[in-house]
């Protein structure tokens, strides 16, 4: 066995096939034992429930290597059960908890070639998901289903530093109050292309959203949870029903509390505030977080005060504290690494 040979440094977030991927199929009411395979390709009915009426969710989630060498996973048990809410939430069967833990390990045991070394920046990212696959033509849940999980490794998400982003505030929404909006699935994201289109032709990275029922509150990104600083230090994230719930975001607000010991408030948060911030970033899986710098409401400039050069301090410091954590320099909390060899 050898490290592929790939310019890890240099990857972006695309997809590259790897050597394994993991599939089982649910049938008569049970899932079987699922198996990995070499086969990247699925076929399906030309009526598949998933192709019909978008019935799929999904996780994603990394391996990295430590700075012992060790290859881990980062708290899988969350994205197990996350992909139940989100299964239930469409109708669908729960993939096992334990079983999708399992499945994950499975799949990383199986593409050890693929996981970029120690110090290279990139990582294995983890797409496990899930999909009706009989034919659905009348409006129902279908009765047959694919678990899948492949891997493809993905460069590091800054090139040359974390620099602050310009996002925007969307005149779309992303979700509907008692809508899809806290599970993972792809309905979500397909009804967001527009708008993020739409903002990148503008020139901004990102859409905020609000919440749709008032828009006076701050919800989430197409992708990624919120994450404000304070003046005095304290670091407040929003609270809502339609919010996806980021275990990034989950982990560093524990790891403020209990590692850096701030204080921490998780409640609405008017869009009004923003403007009394220090600091803001965007948490998820495929930057940990990414500092904003500037919030752009129809013309009107919010300009964060740790500026467009670099992250805030406070979100260095939770940035740092958190990949410490998942690299191996930093003591984990117990039962957040799984070690895959
Ligand atoms: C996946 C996702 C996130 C980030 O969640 P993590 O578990 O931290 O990767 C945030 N918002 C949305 C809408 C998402 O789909």
């Amino acid at each position: 066995m050898a490290k592929k040979d790939i310019d890890w440094s240099n990857l972006g977030f695309g997809y590259i096939k790897t050597d394994k991927r993991f599939v089982s199929n649910y049938k008569n009411g049970a899932w079987d034992e699922g198996c990995l395979t070499e086969d990247d390709t699925i076929t399906l009915s030309e009526c598949a429930g998933v192709l019909q009426y978008a019935q799929t969710v999904f996780e994603g989630l990394k391996a990295y290597t430590t700075e012992k060498g060790q290859v881990v996973i980062f708290r899988p048990d969350l994205n197990a059960a996350r992909l139940k809410s989100s299964a239930e939430r469409l109708e669908m069967p729960v993939y096992p908890e334990d079983q999708f833990v399992e499945a994950v390990v499975k799949t990383v045991e199986g593409n050890l070639d693929f996981v970029p070394p120690y110090g290279s920046g990139a990582t294995l990212y983890i797409r496990p998901y899930m999909f009706g696959t009989n034919p659905v033509i009348g409006v129902k849940p279908a009765t047959e289903y694919q678990f899948r999980v492949f891997t493809t490794p993905v460069g590091p998400y800054f090139k040359g530093g974390a620099k602050p982003i310009t996002i925007k505030v969307s005149d779309f929404d992303r979700a509907a109050p008692h809508g899809t909006g806290h599970i993972k699935a792809g309905l979500n994201y397909a009804m967001s292309l527009h708008a993020i289109v739409t903002a990148h032709n503008e020139g901004f990275a990102e859409n905020m959203y609000l919440d749709p029922a008032t828009r006076t509150k701050v919800e989430e990104t197409g992708g990624a949870n919120f994450l404000f600083v304070t003046k005095d230090g304290k670091v407040v994230t929003p609270k809502s029903d339609s919010i996806l719930p980021s275990i990034t975001r989950r982990s560093l607000v524990y790891v403020a509390k209990e590692y850096l010991g701030l204080e921490v408030e998780e409640r609405e948060v008017l869009f009004e505030e923003v403007k009394d911030f220090a600091e803001a970033g965007l948490c998820g899986t495929a930057a940990v977080i990414s500092p904003v710098g500037k919030i752009v409401d129809h013309g009107k400039e919010i300009c964060l005060p740790s500026g467009m050069e670099e992250m805030g301090p406070v979100t260095k410091k939770l940035y740092d504290t958190l990949t410490g954590i998942q690299m191996g320099r930093i003591d984990a909390p117990e039962g957040w690494i799984r070690v895959i060899k």
